[in-house]
């Protein structure tokens, strides 16, 4: 077996506090909070990284996580809290088994958001990015789009042989945009006027 620390928690070889347990999960108390109310939520087998979970598995813990969004920060009176997961030795991770932190968070705590972990630079057209994700996302995923952008084309060109009108909501939302200008318009003058 992998010498790992949370594996010896689910055996019960490391005492921890526990909050909620069922066959393939374990949320209990960090030892070392950030906070108070810090909880640390892991599959009870061990995988390495969440892409090793199979999906079945991810939505289990998934669905066992969401029943503590309300129970952790309500019980320490935090008006909000970090969900974070360290993926990746890149991503600060130092126990290599799966876990995510339920971070409660206060008012005026100086705490940082998520986004405020890292800034990357990014030079890449994000189009090619997206595209090399989708090329990477599972088949079935792949073939989901297709079917959503064959149907689309149906459907325009249904548009089209029926030669319609524009239609009502396109027209409402040309319409509408139309007004908004006229408002600016009606605003840059009223400022001229001062
Ligand atoms: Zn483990």
């Amino acid at each position: 077996m992998v010498d790992c620390i949370f594996c010896k928690i689910v055996q019960g070889e490391i005492p921890v506090v526990k909050l909620m347990e069922d066959k393939l999960n374990l949320a209990f108390l960090d030892a070392r909070p950030r906070s108070p109310g810090h909880t640390l939520v892991i599959p009870k087998k061990h995988y390495e990284k969440l892409e090793d979970m199979p999906e079945e598995e991810a939505k289990e813990f998934f669905g066992f996580m969401h029943k503590l969004t309300k129970a952790v920060p309500g019980a320490v009176n935090a008006q909000g809290f970090n969900l974070g997961v360290n993926n990746g030795k890149a991503a600060g991770q130092e126990v290599m088994h799966v876990h995510f932190n339920i971070i409660p968070r206060f008012e005026e705590d100086q705490g940082s958001p998520i986004q405020g972990l890292v800034q990357v630079e990014v030079k890449e057209d994000p189009k090619e990015i997206a595209k090399r994700i989708k090329e990477n996302l599972p088949a079935e995923e792949n073939k989901e789009e297709e079917k959503r952008e064959e149907k689309k084309e149906q459907e325009k060109k249904k548009e089209k042989d029926e030669e319609k009108p524009t239609k009502s909501s396109e027209r409402e939302w040309q319409e509408f945009n139309l007004k908004e200008q006229d408002k600016a318009a009606d605003y840059s003058d009223a400022r001229r006027e001062y």
